[in-house]
């Protein structure tokens, strides 16, 4: 160990960029929110490569002076607050004071700034953290700041961005979010030149919404009426009943113009959808709290992303009074939530698997999933459970089966072994490559926001290996024409939104092939989890003997029990 000293500006500088910038979305973020504190009416976003090659924003904001300039590139330099009593009363997006610091000091980063009373600007370039040159530069009034090769000067830290596809899928998802906040203003934001949404100042909330977050989404949701109550307000745009998702991906929470993640907000609007969605998943809503700013403290998450409320039940309370009374109305009124027709689908079709696969016609058309999948019989003289001597005494609850065995009595649960067994046949066919797959005779097609686009032209293979077929026709719309035989047509599109969710999330079990498959398959036999009672009789002891042909008949893939034996010497204790 050396001696102890204050770190040199540089290098604490780079050690804050570790937590202010996380990854090339975490600019553009710090960057937007700049160019709104400035009073921007209009910003443009440029970046290329996921933004690790370049990054840029202008703005027509109040701009800077060039000593301004010069100090906003010093750490804790901040026009924003003065004292700390300040932060009672956030009401800016920045006061830190480390971001512009901390982004230069990782990037060769090009400041140009002109408040409009002053005839030119000033450039400044900065490598590294330090710099290269300060010098008059004409421009129009505002601001731009460009940020290129991020991380260079910090190579560890490139080793941690993700995929080019990645990073421009959460720069996108990031830029979506401020542009449908901040209605004052217009945003442009591009990738490699190329538009990728425009969103024209003023316009009603769900053009907006159309143009910022695409038309599939804008035709799920109706507008809310303005709620107001004990100092608070919420407006926004709410999914019609029915209508959900397996992520909070598009739970869009805001608050004071800031788009944030807020637990207590999430809660309250699942909670008041509870009687509409099925239970565990989420809402569709884009909601706009706007409340005093000393009620709330932003200063709890490196990147503001996470608020807290001074009174969490309060604000719950508010807004589930306020969803509640909303939704209330449009069910009694049935106005406002049209009733959008699913698409009628003709059906799966059983058709000829990707590879010749013996039991191809056992794939029913009827729209359930074969209770008792094919599995190719191996060579056996006589069935496991006939050689297993289980004999079937009745239903339990409809859900269980009794059995008499040769050593006492077993207790089945036949969801789990249902899911058991499907589950191998599934992995099975992955192995085997012999996968099958149902095409779909009128495609479906859907729209995907960026990240899960990303992710599913990143595993795209993956997904065409476990039977899918996708389609890409232009960006983040596609069409899937074939599926595969576990998976119904009518499920398909939100199984495919909630699988390509929780791969972004999970993505290093997604990584390894082997690993894929099994979290897939797991996937899968959750979904296809059924009711113990749906199944008949004479199917059960398919099922037995399905089970006992799998690997570990004695669990489902989750590790709950299959069954339950009580040997005949423990029933003889209990009557002794
Ligand atoms: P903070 O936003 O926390 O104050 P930053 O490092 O992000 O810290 O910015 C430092 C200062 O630079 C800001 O307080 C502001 O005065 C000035 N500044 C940064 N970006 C802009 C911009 N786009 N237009 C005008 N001024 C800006
Ligand atoms: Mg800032």
């Amino acid at each position: 160990m050396g001696k102890i000293r204050i770190l040199e500006a540089n290098v604490a500088n780079q050690i804050a960029a570790g937590e202010v910038v996380e990854r090339p979305a975490a600019v553009i973020k710090e960057l937007l929110e700049n160019s709104l504190d400035a009073g921007a009416t209009r910003v443009m976003i440029d970046f290329s490569r996921g933004g690790k090659a370049l990054m840029r924003v202008e703005d027509d904001g109040s701009g800077m002076l060039p000593e301004e300039a010069e100090l906003s590139l010093a750490r804790h330099a901040t026009s924003k607050i003065r004292q700390a009593k300040d932060l009672d009363q956030i009401a800016t997006f920045g006061f830190r004071g480390e971001a512009l610091p901390s982004i230069a000091s990782v990037s060769r980063f090009t400041l140009q700034t002109r408040p409009a009373a002053e005839a030119h600007g000033v450039e400044i370039l900065v490598n590294g953290g330090k710099i290269l040159h300060q010098k008059d530069h004409g421009m129009a009034p505002g601001t731009r700041i460009e940020v290129a090769n991020l991380f260079h000067p910090v190579p560890a830290r490139l080793k941690f961005l993700k995929s080019d596809e990645t990073e421009s899928a959460h720069i996108i998802r990031l830029v979506r979010l401020y542009a449908l906040a901040h209605p004052e203003v217009g945003f442009l934001l591009r990738e490699d030149g190329r538009e990728i949404f425009r969103s024209p100042r003023q316009a009603p909330l769900l053009d907006r919404l159309r143009e910022i977050w695409g038309r599939q989404v804008a035709e799920e949701v109706t507008l809310m009426p303005v709620f107001e109550r004990s100092g608070m307000k919420l407006s926004g745009m709410l999914g019609r009943p029915g209508v959900s998702r397996g992520t909070r991906q598009e739970l869009v929470t805001v608050v004071n113009g800031r788009p944030v993640d807020s637990r207590t907000m999430a809660f309250a609007l699942t909670e008041s959808y509870h009687t509409l969605i099925p239970k565990g998943r989420y809402p569709l809503a884009f909601v706009f709290l706007e409340i005093d700013p000393a009620w709330v403290d932003v200063n709890v998450h490196p990147a503001k992303r996470e608020i807290r409320f001074r009174d969490e039940a309060k604000v719950r309370n508010f807004i589930i009074e306020a969803i509640l009374s909303v939704l209330r109305a449009k069910v009694e009124s049935d106005v406002g939530f049209p009733v959008v027709p699913t698409p009628t689908l003709p059906g799966a079709l059983p058709v000829s698997p990707m590879s010749p696969v013996p039991s191809v016609s056992a794939v029913p058309a009827s729209p359930l999933p074969p209770l008792v999948v094919p599995v190719s019989v191996p060579p056996v003289s006589a069935s496991p459970a006939l050689r297993l001597g289980w004999r079937l005494l009745g239903r339990l609850r409809e859900e269980r089966a009794v059995f008499e065995t040769p050593t006492g009595v077993a207790i089945l649960d036949l969801g789990a072994a249902h899911q058991r067994v499907l589950y191998e046949k599934i992995l099975e066919q992955f192995q085997g490559q012999q996968v099958i797959s149902q095409p779909l005779l009128v495609p479906l097609t859907m729209e995907l926001e960026p990240l899960a686009a990303s992710v599913l032209k990143e595993r795209g293979t993956l997904l065409t290996a476990a039977g899918f077929n996708f389609e890409e026709y232009g960006r983040n719309f596609w069409r899937v024409a074939a599926l595969p035989f576990w998976l119904e047509p009518d499920d398909a599109l939100t199984f495919i939104r909630d699988l390509l969710a929780e791969m972004a999330r999970r993505e290093g079990d997604f990584g390894k092939p082997s690993l894929a498959y099994d979290a897939l398959a797991k996937l899968a036999v959750h979904r296809a989890r059924r009711k113990g009672d749906t199944i008949a009789d004479a199917e059960v002891m398919e099922l037995v003997q399905a089970l006992f042909r799998t690997t570990q008949p004695g669990t489902c893939p989750k590790g709950r029990k299959t069954y339950w034996e009580w040997t005949d010497g423990e029933m003889t204790r209990r009557f002794s």
